[in-house]
């Protein structure tokens, strides 16, 4: 039996990320030492006082429905986190909550494009950004930031792309997959010209907490009242909590556009997990030292691979100055011949012959509309990403 399908999913694709880290789980399952660096996620496990807070819940029997947009109590939560991080004040009508940022992505999404409609989404982008705006039949208007530039759309580049279609700017600062944190200027330049043209903007900003060196996190909702009338905020607890598998994340809206994602995802999911909802309340007001200590941490691992590969030559990359992430640049070894006498010819083939040759798994660049670049996630101890970093350099560079 052969079902038709419906136009909408025809042609989705599984998410790239996804399904990079499911080949290199099937190599690791046939008995081969893999170097996974794929990961999207931290790698620690959840701070125990969190933990806690969701045993509480249970036994104090949050194991119900609640309220679809989420608890009061975590929307009054994630209103004092952003007063307490940020100075910027939020009433909880403006907030849902959902089965993480990525459910928040496609409630604003689908809340505001249809077919006809354009989002105009920077390059390189995460891989989910054009297929949720697909699924709704608008347009996906991909605008390439480069390397030179450190990935940062110009208000120029951004004026230029807006039509009478323009339904809404997609920003990601950190960005996943680069580490580009835009500037304090950029953003606000960015802001004002979406003020001028009245264009919304989704700022998913969930890597606020992990910022490195110069970077700085400012939330695209800081600059003033006339940008937060038209910004969507898009966050969560996945990574700065490392609470990825608990799926709690949020939008924060105005009011009114506020009710419409509300009044969806009462009719697509309900609320997110009950228990979830009470846990992230013990993260978001609880002692926060756990974020400090697993961003330490970060810092540490992220200097050793920049040091790393510095020295690998022919490699290009920007340093990143958030998220957990390097994007280099491979494109110097396509058509050479590589360890194993493997020749590659596109980022995509490079992983695939990484992976068999050396059994390191990368996510390619084609995957966040950056061909000839890939990406590695240093979400995992330095022992392992040393190794892994070894066998990259062989692969590239064989005796
Ligand atoms: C991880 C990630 C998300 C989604 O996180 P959730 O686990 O769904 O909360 C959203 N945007 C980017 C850029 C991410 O890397």
């Amino acid at each position: 039996m052969s079902f038709r399908l419906s136009s909408a999913v025809k042609t989705l694709q599984p998410s790239a990320t996804i399904a990079a880290a499911a080949k290199a789980k099937a190599l690791k399952a046939s008995g081969v030492k893999v170097y996974d660096f794929t990961l999207g996620e931290p790698d620690f496990n959840t701070p125990a006082h969190i933990r806690a807070a969701a045993t509480a819940a249970m036994d104090a029997g949050h194991t119900h429905y609640t309220a679809s947009g989420g608890i009061p109590e975590l929307k009054q939560a994630i209103c004092q986190a952003y007063e307490r991080d940020y100075g910027l004040k939020f009433q909880p009508s403006q907030i849902v909550v959902s089965n993480g940022a990525k459910h928040a992505i496609h409630n604003v999404i689908a809340s505001l494009c249809g077919p006809g409609d354009e989002v105009i989404i920077p390059t390189p982008y995460w891989v989910s950004y054009s297929a949720l705006v697909e699924l709704t039949g608008a347009k996906a208007v991909l605008i390439e930031t480069t390397p030179d530039s450190g990935y940062v759309l110009s208000p120029e580049q951004f004026e230029k792309a807006i039509t009478p279609n323009t339904r809404l700017l997609m920003l990601n600062s950190p960005s996943n997959p680069t580490g580009a944190v835009y500037p304090v200027a950029a953003l606000e330049a960015l802001a004002r010209v979406a003020v001028k043209h009245q264009i919304p903007v989704l700022s998913d900003e969930i890597y606020e907490k992990l910022i490195y060196g110069n970077s700085e996190f400012r939330s695209f909702a800081s600059f003033g009242e006339d940008v937060q009338k038209l910004t969507i905020i898009v966050s969560g607890v996945s990574k700065a909590y490392a609470m990825t598998g608990w799926r709690i994340g949020w939008s924060i809206a105005p009011v009114e556009l506020t009710k419409v994602i509300d009044n969806l995802q009462s009719q697509q999911t309900s609320n997110p997990c009950s228990i979830s909802q009470y846990a992230a309340i013990a993260g978001l007001t609880g002692p926060q030292d756990s974020v400090t200590a697993m961003h330490a941490e970060f810092i540490k691992r992220r200097e050793y691979v920049l040091d790393r590969f510095r020295k690998i030559p022919n490699v290009k990359f920007v340093e990143p100055g958030g998220a957990f992430y390097i994007f280099f640049d491979v494109s110097h070894y396509f058509g050479k011949t590589l360890q194993g006498g493997k020749v590659v010819h596109n980022a995509t083939d490079f992983c695939t012959a990484l992976l068999e040759t050396a059994h390191v798994a990368l996510v390619t660049g084609d995957a966040f509309g950056a061909p000839g670049f890939v990406r590695l996630s240093f979400a995992t101890n330095i022992e392992t990403l040393g190794q892994g970093i070894d066998r990259i350099a062989g692969f590239l560079n064989p005796k």
